[in-house]
């Protein structure tokens, strides 16, 4: 059997590297792709087939290790000393795990006290200089632009064109796998890269007759954070979806360009809706993935209850992230352990034996 040697290698053809391109890989990518029946049979009367991207399989437990291989493979050729980044927490675990393999000194800005647990140690132990901002994302990413604008420091957020493109990868292996493109692709969307990824992917693949059609890009923000929903700026964003808690999205416009060019929609699902989604992923499937990642399988219901679909169709969701980076997350969810005695006839009392 092939040993998978991490999206540069497998994708170098549709890639922006040359024989000077050092790989740093962690052998991201190939991650899996499950047809959720269970989620299509309970909830969506079995009308339609959904599919489900789990990009937390990935690395560091997000699809931001695809664009990262690509970004700190391209900063190391380019001889750069430091990369930064600003980061609701995925991008700034990535960004350390690969600047560590790759011998750069690693910069996170993040929103102070607003990223998961999980994320701000994988960071701190990948030896990232972390600087919490007393501020939103926003704040963070301002500050990162004005910096690099002033000092030799590369960015690797997705306003680095080298993130989006290792990103595209998401939408070959989907359609490699399904032998075609999908009807919809559902997707998060928070600074808009990987929406935008996904539909450059899919049109390279079919501009080269890999696939014969295109989906329809379905993107979907959190309620109060929902700045393309609502056409404007959003100050002071919120939800309990850290990763997509973003007001002012780097890639609003080509996100647009992804949803009009494919005939698709950008809404929002509330925090309710997302956690419904949470927990169903985790109880009826066996997939525990961020709350923010689980947008993507909520719009899937709320769009169902509208009766968007056409019958007989297909669905790809990405789950963008890990269910372990947030663990306290899942725990307020569900009902808690129920704490006895060692003592065999309590605990068969409670078990209705
Ligand atoms: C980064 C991230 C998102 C949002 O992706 P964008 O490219 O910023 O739209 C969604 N979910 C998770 C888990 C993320 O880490």
């Amino acid at each position: 059997m092939k040993r998978w040697s991490g999206i540069i290698a497998e994708y170098k053809e549709f890639l922006p590297i040359n024989q000077n391109t050092p790989i740093i890989t962690l052998q991201e990518g190939n991650t899996p792709l499950i047809e959720a029946c269970n989620i299509s049979e309970k909830l969506l009367n079995n009308k339609i087939k959904v599919y489900l991207k789990l990009e937390g399989c990935n690395p560091t437990g997000s699809f931001k290790d695809r664009g990262m291989t690509l970004a700190i493979s391209k900063a190391k050729e380019s001889d750069a000393k430091v990369v930064i980044c600003a980061s609701t927490g995925n991008t700034s675990a990535s960004a350390a795990a690969y600047s560590a393999r790759a011998g750069l000194a690693c910069v996170v800005l993040i929103p102070n006290g607003a990223i998961a647990l999980g994320k701000l140690a994988q960071a701190l132990i990948h030896g990232a200089k972390v600087i919490a901002i007393e501020g939103s994302f926003d704040d963070a990413l301002k500050m990162v632009q004005l910096l690099a604008s002033q000092y030799p420091i590369t960015i690797v957020n997705s306003s680095n064109i080298f993130r989006i493109e290792g990103q595209k990868t998401a939408a070959y292996e989907i359609v490699d796998a399904l032998g075609t493109a999908p009807d919809y692709h559902f997707i998060p969307v928070g600074n808009a890269g990987n929406i935008t990824a996904y539909w450059k992917g899919y049109m390279d693949y079919f501009n080269l007759k890999q696939c014969s059609s295109l989906p329809k890009m379905c993107g979907f923000q959190a309620a109060q954070s929902a700045p393309i929903v609502e056409k404007k700026i959003i100050e002071h964003p919120e939800t309990i979806a850290t990763a997509i808690k973003i007001g002012n999205p780097f890639s609003w416009k080509s996100a647009e360009h992804a949803r009009d060019a494919s005939g698709g929609i950008i809404e929002s699902v509330t925090d309710e809706e997302i956690l419904y989604a949470y927990e169903m992923l985790a109880q009826l499937e066996g997939v525990f993935c961020e709350p923010a990642s689980a947008a993507s399988v909520a719009g899937v219901i709320k769009k169902n209850k509208e009766n968007y679909f056409r019958s007989e169709c297909n669905v790809v969701c990405t789950l963008t992230g890990q269910g372990l980076k947030d663990p306290d997350r899942a725990v307020m969810r569900v009902s808690k352990p129920i704490v006895l005695k060692p003592e065999l006839n309590s605990i068969i009392k409670v078990l209705n034996l």
